[in-house]
């Protein structure tokens, strides 16, 4: 009997993320096929996982997927995963899983974890439909093209972006697609994880700066509806409540109210000058 091939999901940063079956498949196949071997060892090791690793990257894959389905041929049962999240997403697998498929081999996904799934349904964005972009084109010109090209696409926009290059992106964007709504997700399941939301001008500007981290940026779709539920601080009523209750439960939490304020105008996208008006406004408004 052939063995299997398995398309395993990893964490995009918060262990936890591991699923019960893609642990079980990772302790049961022969090998496992990485990206980088000893990341993967890290998880493998986190885990008390024992399996075999071999190296599977985009310099080997051609010679690897002819040598894996060889094994596969053989009768072994064998895991690919990336370094990160989903492979083949915007990372290594597509030849092999072409090549198991030529040789008429199962392909069985152990799915997980991919960044913009996650960062897409926490962004207040459309998610009926959208258009995963992957990473846009590090040249300036380039990258402006596929913008404009993009333009006219109606489904919600989503792109995997380097922290030295957002500023760029957004900036490119913001001239390209107007005043629409957009959210960077950075850090997602990590320790810093954010997610900003605003009009594509307000985000350019918060990220103006030095940008750290992994990023997904989103923005919406040619003819979204303008008045899609985001915490953009154009959105005169959501935006102090939205505030003003996330500063309550971290009060409740135990932070001080100094402190409280500035984590709720941090994961807001809010400087915690602009954070402290609005709640001194909030107040003032319901005593009167
Ligand atoms: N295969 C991965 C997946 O399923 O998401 C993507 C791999 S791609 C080489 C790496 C990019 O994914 C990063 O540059 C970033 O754009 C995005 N990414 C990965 N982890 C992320 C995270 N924790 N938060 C935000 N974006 C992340």
């Amino acid at each position: 009997m052939p063995g299997t091939l398995y398309i395993v999901a990893t964490p995009i940063g918060n262990l936890e993320d591991l699923s019960a079956r893609a642990l079980r498949v990772l302790s049961e196949v022969e090998l496992v096929a990485c990206e980088d071997t000893r990341r993967t060892r890290t998880l493998l090791n986190h885990f008390g996982i024992k399996t075999k690793t071999i190296s599977y990257h985009e310099h080997n894959e051609r010679e690897r997927a002819a040598e894996l389905c060889g094994l596969l041929e053989a009768g072994k049962d064998i895991a690919i995963v990336s370094d990160a999240g989903t492979p083949l997403i915007s990372d290594p697998g597509f030849r092999i899983v072409r090549a198991a498929i030529e040789r008429g081999l199962s392909i069985i996904p152990v799915p997980g974890p991919a960044a913009f799934v996650a960062a897409l349904v926490a962004s207040g964005l459309p998610s009926e439909q959208f258009f995963f972009a992957g990473f846009l084109p590090a040249r300036a010109g380039a990258r402006r093209k596929q913008l404009e090209e993009l333009r006219s696409t109606r489904a919600t926009l989503v792109f995997y972006e380097a922290p030295h290059r957002i500023a760029a992106t957004l900036k490119d964007a913001a001239a390209i697609f107007g005043n629409r709504l957009a959210a960077v997700a950075r850090e997602l399941t990590k320790l810093h994880e954010e997610t900003v939301r605003g009009s594509l001008a307000e985000l350019a500007q918060r990220f103006s700066g030095t940008v750290r981290g992994e990023i997904v940026l989103m923005i919406a779709g040619a003819g979204a509806d303008e008045s899609t539920p985001t915490v953009a601080s154009s959105d005169a009523e959501m935006l102090p409540n939205e505030l003003i209750k996330r500063v309550r439960k971290l009060e409740e939490d135990g932070l001080d109210s100094k402190a409280a304020l500035k984590r709720a105008a941090r994961e807001l996208g809010l400087k915690r000058a602009e954070a402290y008006r609005i709640i001194v406004a909030q107040k003032n408004r319901r005593s009167r």
